[in-house]
């Protein structure tokens, strides 16, 4: 006898698993993680106290991480605003993508809408989908702005934006972003995850008002994206029902422990690296353009590069040891580029100088 197929959960049959081209390469440049390595007092953390960290659970909520957040966020920073910023105010979890999906799940019921920049991070549909909400996609504007109008008009329950933007790398007006949140009816997410390369943080607003998760991650600028530690922050009922929905042991110990090693003393070595990150993509953006493949500006670690047949490109650079991030079909900003290459990119992670040369010479070779 056969059993009937148990259904799963309505709409799930729509959601694709993530599946980056993840076998090894050479030289890796294709998922925007610190190609300099881990952050060092995190690693030093990690070689002495794997041991006695593994048998116990850790701690429920991640209150020890908490409060090295609240300091590194109130003292250091490009974040920096002056005032202190409480641990209160602060949500952990297994990586900032918990975060984001755990919040979604908090404010989101079944059916409503989650507005989204288009293009913008890949995973944010995904997460909508898992919670049963309607991921709207909003074109961005020729200057890789928020559509403000347009965003407000899709009345969502959540409105997601991406600061450096993933994938163009573009930062949003600080005007625009104002708009939304002074205006958006229900739950602002501004996602950070680059922003220490930008040098700029809307984490103010989340002091301002009620309705602002600021999303930020250990993964980019501190080099331990396998360590999965992402943070939110917001005001203290938000922060509380993200806190609810995502659950407790989120973050293991042996990463806590590493994460806080970081932010007490390797804020020095990540400002060598955002000044590298900036040194090498002025230099990398001025090469491209001399082989007729310009960039668009980035402020992030990484750089989108239009161009026709991305997929192609991407294959052959791999068949010389590199990896980058291919995208074949993304929104089609009008009189940008991305119209120009039908929505067609490779999307390149800045790293140390002999990387790039590397990746300069292979697409001499490869583009017509
Ligand atoms: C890399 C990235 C993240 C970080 O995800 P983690 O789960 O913290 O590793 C979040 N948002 C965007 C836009 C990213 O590119």
């Amino acid at each position: 006898m056969t059993l009937p197929q148990l259904a799963s959960r309505r709409g799930y049959d729509s959601i694709s698993l993530y599946s980056p081209d993840r076998r090894p390469c050479a030289i890796d440049l294709s998922d925007n993680t610190n190609m300099w390595g881990p952050a060092p007092s995190a690693l030093r953390i990690l070689r002495e106290a794997a041991a006695e960290s593994v048998v116990r659970y850790p701690t429920t909520y991640a209150s020890t991480l908490k409060q090295a957040l609240a300091t590194y966020l109130t003292h250091v920073g490009e974040h920096r605003t002056g005032r202190p910023i409480d641990a209160g105010r602060i949500v952990t979890g297994c990586g900032s993508d918990d975060v984001i999906d755990s919040a979604m799940r908090a404010y989101g019921e079944a059916g409503e809408r989650v507005a989204i920049p288009d293009p913008s991070f890949a995973m944010i549909p995904v997460f909508a989908r898992m919670n049963a909400l309607d991921p709207v996609p909003i074109a961005l504007t020729a200057t890789y702005d928020i559509d403000v109008a347009r965003t407000l008009d899709a009345n969502a329950r959540v409105t997601y934006l991406c600061s450096p933007n993933n994938p163009t790398g573009t930062p949003l007006r600080r005007s625009s972003v104002e708009a939304i949140v002074d205006r958006a009816s229900g739950l602002v997410i501004i996602d950070e995850a680059y922003s220490e390369f930008a040098g700029s943080s809307f984490i103010d607003l989340a002091e301002r008002s009620d309705n602002v998760l600021i999303i930020r991650t250990m993964s980019k600028a501190f080099g331990l994206a396998g360590l999965r530690l992402g943070y939110a922050v917001g005001a203290p009922a938000l922060i509380a029902n993200v806190e609810r929905s995502r659950g407790p042991y989120k973050v293991s110990d042996i990463a806590e422990k590493a994460a806080v090693a970081a932010l007490g003393s390797d804020v020095e070595w990540v400002g060598t690296i955002v000044d590298r990150v900036s040194e090498n993509r002025r230099r990398f953006t001025e090469c491209l353009t001399v082989i007729g493949a310009p960039p668009l500006p980035s402020s992030a670690n990484f750089v989108l590069v239009p161009m026709r047949e991305a997929v192609t490109v991407a294959a052959a650079l791999r068949e010389r040891g590199i990896a980058v991030r291919p995208f074949e079909r993304l929104a089609c900003i009008p009189n940008s580029p991305l119209a120009a290459s039908g929505g067609s990119a490779l999307r390149i992670t800045i790293g140390p100088w002999e990387m790039l040369d590397a990746v300069l010479d292979a697409l001499r070779e490869v583009l017509p």
